[in-house]
């Protein structure tokens, strides 16, 4: 209540006012509500000037647009209610265009007001006190929220992906309803974190899902495909990929991720796997008794004076071997993705494993000085004729994308409680965007100098894979056009 403004010297009150944040006093002279004060702020947000606005009606300088507001947000209505009821009255958020005569336009503004009465010593309300504040840019970020969830659900159910969402403190768990179908629930039907969990298959939560949860505590992100059973039995795939968020003391809070049925692609995979492994199989056999012959001819001809029919087995004898190699990669593969593939390991000499490798190298792919420096104390617990596939990978690659005859020096040493191996050729070289993706299925460079080279690009992927279960580590390095040096480390108690 206002009955004597002498108590404070009306120049502060009038400064205090007039810088105080979008503030505006109206008379209760219904239904002109003059202006009497505005301050600073509320001139600048509105766009108005004091002589503009200052002992004229509101809505003679913001006319109403019944149109436009309810009964909530009209500011008539809102000041009547007011000074009837003499209680404050708070809009939290509504529209009200702003013109930008630089730019010329309307510009939409959103804002939130507080309406006060200040009544005089009757108690009637004799002023109201409109304090205005321009929430454009909560309003609009709140907007962009809702249209990217939108957006992001728009996109999953596209896809056909389910969202999930695991509170790693609270341990809440909060799924859209594809999930549920994806684990082969009814829908609408209720289902608990364990009841899912439960439904995975017990080898792969083991061996894949609580290894990708410590990777992710580490790295902030996962990704895994693993096998699920559904309640009438039958086997599904699934993979899941998603994101570690941490909270304000960098602990590890939440875990989202979305995760597919990848049932089709992996029946799909798992039959050329099974037509890839047929196939070699049967092709394994006349290929095993062709080189036979071919070596029994090759016996037989050795004192036989016909140039080209010593040539042409001689060919015939690489182009089989080579066959054979690409076979035996497809069977090794198809092992490997059906996890057959075992190590058989045991002690071995590596300088010998190395040496006898070489020598079957320069059999079947002759013509090539290839240069060996031993090492000292390398024997080694592995599986030999794996680790000799790995080296033949190194050596018929170095040989491969090298100039015929150009020099391959093969080192190997002990280091540590490791033995390292390395392949050093004089060739075309790698580039460095394509040298960590070497070991990747399938993965071949793409260049001119390629075109002419066959290859599968399962030779790396297989020995990455054999080096690995070894617990070894297996890299290149190269220099574009200088050649490439390949290796690998075992560790020498296997
Ligand atoms: P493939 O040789 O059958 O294509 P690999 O898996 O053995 O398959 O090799 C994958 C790719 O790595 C090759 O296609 C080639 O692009 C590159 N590469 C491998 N070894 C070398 C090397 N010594 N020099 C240059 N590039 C190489």
């Amino acid at each position: 209540m206002i009955n004597d403004t002498s108590l404070l010297p009306e120049d502060i009150f009038r400064i205090l006012f007039e810088k105080s944040p979008g503030s505006l006093v109206v008379k209760a002279d219904m239904p002109h509500f003059t202006i009497i004060a505005a301050s600073d702020s509320y001139l600048q947000i509105t766009g108005s000037t004091v002589n503009g606005i200052l002992g004229k009606g509101f809505f003679d300088v913001f006319p109403e647009d019944n149109t436009k507001f309810n009964d909530d947000v009209n500011a008539r209505k809102v000041f009547t209610r007011v000074v009837e009821t003499g209680e404050k009255v708070d809009v939290s958020n509504y529209r009200f265009d702003v013109y930008n005569p630089e730019k010329k336009i309307n510009e939409i503004r959103y804002w939130s007001c507080l309406n006060t009465p200040i009544s005089n010593a009757d108690n009637k309300v004799a002023y109201i006190l409109n304090t205005v504040i321009d929430i454009t840019e909560e309003v609009r970020a709140k907007e962009l929220a809702i249209e990217n969830e939108n957006r992001l659900q728009l996109a999953t159910e596209a896809a056909s992906l389910a969202t999930w969402d695991l509170g790693l403190i609270d341990h809440s768990f909060i799924c859209s309803p594809r999930l549920g179908e994806i684990f082969g629930h009814a829908a609408g039907a209720q289902f608990t974190l364990a009841d899912i969990r439960g439904q995975v298959n017990a080898d792969d939560m083991k061996n894949i899902i609580l290894k990708a949860y410590t990777v992710a505590m580490k790295t902030g992100t996962y990704l895994y495909e693993v096998r699920v059973y559904w309640p009438d039995g039958s086997l599904r795939w699934i993979k899941t990929q998603g994101i570690v968020i941490y909270d304000d003391r960098r602990r590890p809070a939440r875990m989202l991720g979305t995760v597919m049925d990848t049932t089709e692609s992996k029946r799909d995979e798992i039959r050329k796997n099974d037509f890839i492994a047929m196939a070699s199989h049967e092709l394994k056999t006349p290929l095993t008794s062709l080189k036979a012959y071919i070596q029994m001819l090759t016996k037989k001809l050795v004192t036989f004076d016909d140039d080209f029919v010593r040539t042409a087995l001689e060919k015939s004898n690489y182009q089989v071997s080579k066959m054979t190699d690409l076979i035996h990669g497809f069977l090794d593969l198809s092992k490997l993705e059906s996890g057959k593939l075992q190590l058989k390991k045991e002690m071995f000499d590596m300088n010998k494993l190395i040496e006898d490798t070489i020598a079957e190298t320069d059999q079947t792919m002759p013509g090539n000085h290839i240069q060996f420096h031993p090492g000292k104390d390398v024997a080694v617990n592995a599986d030999g004729e794996k680790i000799s596939q790995v080296i033949s990978n190194f050596l018929s690659n170095a040989i491969k994308y090298s100039d015929k005859g150009s020099a391959i020096t093969v080192h190997c040493k002990k280091i540590g409680e490791n033995v390292q191996v390395s392949v050093m050729d004089k060739g075309i070289g790698i580039k460095t965007k394509d040298q960590e993706k070497l070991f990747q299925r399938f993965y071949r460079v793409e260049s001119d100098k390629m075109k002419n080279i066959s290859g599968f690009g399962i030779g790396l992927y297989l020995s990455g894979e054999i080096v690995q279960r070894h617990k070894g580590k297996i890299w290149a390095e190269s220099e574009e056009g200088k050649g490439a040096t390949f290796y690998f480390t075992l560790p020498l108690k296997g």
